[in-house]
């Protein structure tokens, strides 16, 4: 049988450093097949686990859908957690017993015409660190986990749309992708000029007609626009605030960013709601006390992250450039691995992660009693943005894309990049 294509990114390391991290703070959902294994694998009898707690929780997702996932003890963990720091249903039945999503985690695999592209979740230590072999050197192994994920026979892939509804074949869509790995490449530049100038460029893609510009004539197009964006943005233009309405649309995101979703540590009573809610007023007012949404956040005055935190360190700037482009190598910010986002409302989306990433560093400064920003604030931040981005069903929802769409139509994801990186 023929082997499945995989590409990796070329810049990554990783291995898991068994810091225990994802088990404590992501949901692991399974099919019905892991649930009925987890099942006769008799945990409940065996009296292993949390005392009074069921294995698996079976609930209704936001969109009505039924869905199981594994329960969580009272501090968050995973309740396969051992003391340890190791995964009960690994040791004692071995790893394929595992429920799939804990043997793929932080691998996300997605289609990219006949092959499969490799992307990597930041939200593991390990990858945002860059600890570990080459991924270009786990080839085998890394395509092992990949035979798991993509069924045998699958149909040929749809590229992702361009922007709106309109569709372009892979090769076309490869060559937008192709130019935007080029734009964020290097690290002589600062992330927020790359991203300003790919912008630029993108953002006269958008306006394109494409029942003229097709094949060549694109890829000559695009040639043309890379190579005009440095003339044409030439540096990082003074900052700007950007407009109330603006700026109260990206605090409600970025407050959805920072939640901490474990499950266990979701509080739906009354409490908690009218907790959220106050929360949600403040991020919109952008006045009073911000509460802990995060261990590492904890309460600061909304006002105290609009000021001037110095330039980003020189070190943030290669773990930027890094995640950039292992998102965009790996097609994790548009299509089936981000809420069916076309490429370019997607690409906006992953450039905004910027801003947020940079806005809960301050936040986490603050908290800390400091008014500039370190390059530990700036990877802890990017943490808590990449366990939520393409994986919270709430940025899936039509008011999340609508605020996206919003910020950048409105000419205010420009000035957001330039605001929170100053
Ligand atoms: S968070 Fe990363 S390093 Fe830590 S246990 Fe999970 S995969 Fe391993």
């Amino acid at each position: 049988m023929a082997h499945l294509q995989i590409e990796l990114p070329t810049i990554q390391n990783w291995n898991c450093h068994n810091c225990s991290g994802c088990c404590k703070q992501h949901g692991i959902f399974i099919t019905e097949e892991e649930e009925r294994r987890i099942e006769s694998q008799g945990w409940e009898a065996s009296g292993e686990l949390s005392k009074g707690l069921e294995p698996i929780i079976k609930e209704k997702s936001l969109f009505g859908k039924k869905q199981s996932r594994l329960a969580q003890q009272p501090d968050g963990a995973c309740i396969f957690l051992d003391e340890q720091g190791l995964c009960r249903i690994h040791g004692k039945f071995g790893e394929a017993a595992k429920p799939l999503a804990c043997r793929i985690y932080p691998y996300a695999f997605h289609p990219k015409g006949n092959e499969i592209t490799v992307s990597l979740r930041f939200s593991c230590p390990s990858v945002t660190q860059n600890l570990g072999k080459s991924l270009v050197r786990q080839n085998k192994e890394i395509r092992e986990i990949a035979e798991l994920v993509v069924p045998k026979n699958r149909p040929e892939s749809v590229p992702p749309k361009v922007t709106g509804q309109t569709r372009l074949n892979w090769k076309e869509i490869l060559e937008i992708i192709h130019r935007l790995d080029q734009s964020m490449a290097g690290e002589a530049t600062p992330m927020t000029l790359k991203l300003l100038r790919t912008l630029f460029w993108l953002n006269l893609i958008q306006q394109t007609n494409y029942q003229n510009i097709r094949g060549e004539r694109l890829a000559e197009l695009l040639d043309l626009l890379v190579e005009a964006a440095p003339a044409e943005v030439p540096a990082i233009p003074e900052a700007v605030s950007p407009a109330k309405v603006a700026l109260m649309q990206f605090r409600l995101l970025a407050g959805q960013y920072a939640r901490k979703d474990t499950f266990a540590s979701m509080d739906t009573s009354f409490k908690g709601r009218f907790s959220q809610l106050r929360a949600a007023t403040r991020l919109s007012s952008g006045k009073g006390n911000l509460p802990q949404l995060h261990p590492d956040l904890g309460e600061v005055p909304v006002s105290a992250l609009e000021g001037s935190f110095g330039p980003i360190p020189a070190e943030s700037e290669e773990l930027f450039t890094r995640y950039f482009r292992v998102k965009i190598q790996g097609i994790h910010f548009c299509g089936p691995a981000f809420y069916d986002i076309p490429l370019i409302e997607g690409f906006q989306a992953l450039a905004l992660t910027y801003s947020v990433t940079l806005w809960l560093a301050r936040w986490r400064a603050v908290a800390q009693s400091r008014t500039t920003i370190t390059a530990e604030d700036i990877r802890e931040a990017l943490q808590i943005v990449d366990h939520q981005h393409g994986y919270s069903q709430v940025f899936g929802t039509w008011s999340s894309k609508k605020r996206i769409t919003t910020i950048a139509h409105s000419g205010n994801l420009d000035k957001l990049l330039i605001w929170y990186a100053r």
